[in-house]
């Protein structure tokens, strides 16, 4: 499969847990950066990394509806100019409440794009305040109601738990509004304190924060709710009606091919198993936006990755989702056996309960998603293998 990503760093203005390459820009740097991202995709073309046809692009951020219809139109008419896509290609937007109007979303319907990404975090204001975002829990609902009068039949909503003094009724609560909208996907994550936000300086030490258990009961009661009314968790953190997987997501986790276009995005190319090469983008804005656009002046950390970490993100990738990673492939891709590189691994996480095994399939079980992040370790690849 072959994706393509195109980053948009622009905000109104910054969260406050956010560490993402993003941040407010005047109309000007907007209007640079446009031009810089026009010529990046003009000038990698020729180079024909992306075999076949796109299956899957996604445009994230940052917040990409900050700019409108006619912006976005530009940019899909710039793509698919070099690239053609697949007649059933999945095309996300991500947006914010409080970015979004009616016309905006029938524009960008127009434009192709054909599933939207809304970024409510929360569906209670005091959350939201606190968590430094633009909107109101009432703007989202006017926002999603216009998005689906535009016509978007595939609306993902992005939510954090684990926000600071958030109890689980309260985010039970949360929950519950947002049921009543019946997105088709919904991605709940638990907040992260990372460095250099102004939350790190608030909350680094933990207090004020529910603490690990409350987040475990937290992360089960997700679960439970959202099965209760028909979403299937098919991945740690992400959560679907039928058929509504995000196809783009989806490809990361189980090794496609993707183009990244922007600043500081990640590419990965190559067919899994044999010469795939990783790079990523600058991340110094002004020296994106004067650039010729050419590969060689953007890219960095451009390498071929080695075969023992293919496998080991085969595994990393691939157990992240519900259903786990499948031994047949593993052996087409690598011409390897997965239990002769990984079968002692595999018998003492199956002794402990982290795993499961049914001879084809390999996956976490319950108690393995947990603690994940642990489990995950014991598939790096060492002088042993
Ligand atoms: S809207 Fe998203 S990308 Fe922008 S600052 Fe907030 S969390 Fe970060």
């Amino acid at each position: 499969m072959n994706s393509i990503y195109i980053h948009i760093p622009f905000c109104v203005r910054k969260c406050a847990y956010c560490d993402f390459l993003s941040g407010p820009a005047s109309k000007e740097r907007q209007e640079m950066y446009y031009r810089a991202l026009s010529r990046e995709i003009a000038a990698c073309a020729p180079l024909g990394e992306l075999k076949g046809p796109v299956n899957t692009l996604f445009i994230g951020g940052g917040t990409p509806s900050l700019w409108d219809g006619d912006r976005i139109n530009g940019l899909m008419e710039n793509i698919r100019k070099y690239y053609c896509f697949s007649e059933d290609a999945e095309i996300t937007i991500e947006a914010n409440p409080g970015t979004l109007d009616a016309d905006r979303l029938k524009a960008y319907r127009r434009a192709g794009i054909n599933r939207i990404s809304i970024g409510l975090q929360s569906a209670d204001d005091r959350d939201l305040k606190t968590l430094g975002r633009i909107h109101t829990f009432e703007e989202f609902l006017e926002n999603y109601a216009a998005a689906r009068e535009a016509g978007f039949s595939n609306i993902n909503v992005d939510l954090m738990s684990s926000l600071p003094g958030q109890t689980a009724a309260g985010w039970k609560r949360v929950l519950t509004s947002v049921l009543k909208l019946a997105p088709e996907h919904i991605s709940a994550y638990s907040l992260i304190i990372e460095e250099g936000t102004e939350f790190y300086d608030r909350y680094r030490d933990g207090d004020g924060l529910p603490d690990e258990e409350e987040e475990r009961e937290i992360y089960h009661m997700t679960k439970h709710i959202l099965e209760q009314h028909g979403y299937h968790r098919y991945e740690i953190s992400n959560y679907c009606l039928k058929g509504y997987a995000c196809r783009h997501n989806l490809g990361y986790w189980q090794g496609s091919q993707y183009l990244g276009f922007g600043l500081g995005a990640s590419s990965c190319v190559g067919r899994p198993g044999g010469r795939r090469r990783r790079f990523s983008n600058i991340s110094d804005m002004e020296t994106y936006v004067g650039a010729s656009g050419s590969p060689f002046a953007l890219r960095r950390d451009n390498r071929i990755l080695p075969l023992t970490e293919q496998m080991e993100e085969f595994m990393f990738l691939g157990l992240r989702c519900v259903d786990g990673i499948s031994k047949s492939e593993f052996k087409e891709q690598f011409m390897r056996s997965y239990d002769g590189i990984y079968g002692k691994v595999t018998e003492s996480l199956l002794s402990q309960g982290l795993l499961q095994d049914t001879g084809e399939r390999v996956f976490l079980t319950e108690f393995g998603l947990d603690v994940s992040n642990r489990v995950m370790a014991e598939f790096l690849i060492d002088e042993e293998h």
